[in-house]
């Protein structure tokens, strides 16, 4: 395992759309367990690949305590809307007020390269929804800020 080096604002990598992971081999086992290390060290309570220059549809989230690892994530349905404050490792110092939905399901790969999915509420689900973002470009600067 390795720390790897956490991108910030305006590095252009933060910007651009990951990849979808077309087979869980050793090598995205490998950069999951260094996510979550550097995650960690870090005191982040998600990571995405992005983050540590990996162009890939990879992120890591906390459950309580647990710690999940979601390849190729998807949100297929999202109800309900929450507000709260949110931070992000790429953008220091920093936070935003953020509206998503306090509901979603999700369709992800494990790391045995299984099918689940599951729902996610309020908090878990945030957590969820902005590590996507970070698949897609988007950073919490992007949201609109509510009140
Ligand atoms: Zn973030």
């Amino acid at each position: 395992m390795a720390l790897r080096e956490i991108r910030i604002l305006g590095d252009d990598i933060l910007r651009k759309k990951s990849r979808i992971v077309k087979e869980v081999d050793e090598k995205v086992l490998e950069l999951i367990e260094d996510m979550k290390e550097t995650m960690i060290e870090n005191d982040g309570v998600g990571i995405a690949a992005p983050q540590v220059g990996i162009l890939k549809r990879i992120v890591i989230v906390m459950n309580g305590k647990e710690i999940v690892p979601l390849i190729n994530p998807v949100i297929v349905s999202q109800e309900g809307e929450e507000v709260d404050v949110e931070g992000c490792l790429s953008v220091k110092k920093q936070t935003v007020t953020i509206k998503r939905p306090s509901k979603i399901v999700v369709e992800a790969l494990n790391e045995k390269g299984e099918k689940i999915s599951f729902t996610a509420e309020h908090y878990y689900a945030r957590e969820i929804c902005h590590e996507v973002d970070h698949l897609d470009g988007i950073l919490i600067v992007d949201r609109e800020e509510c009140e």
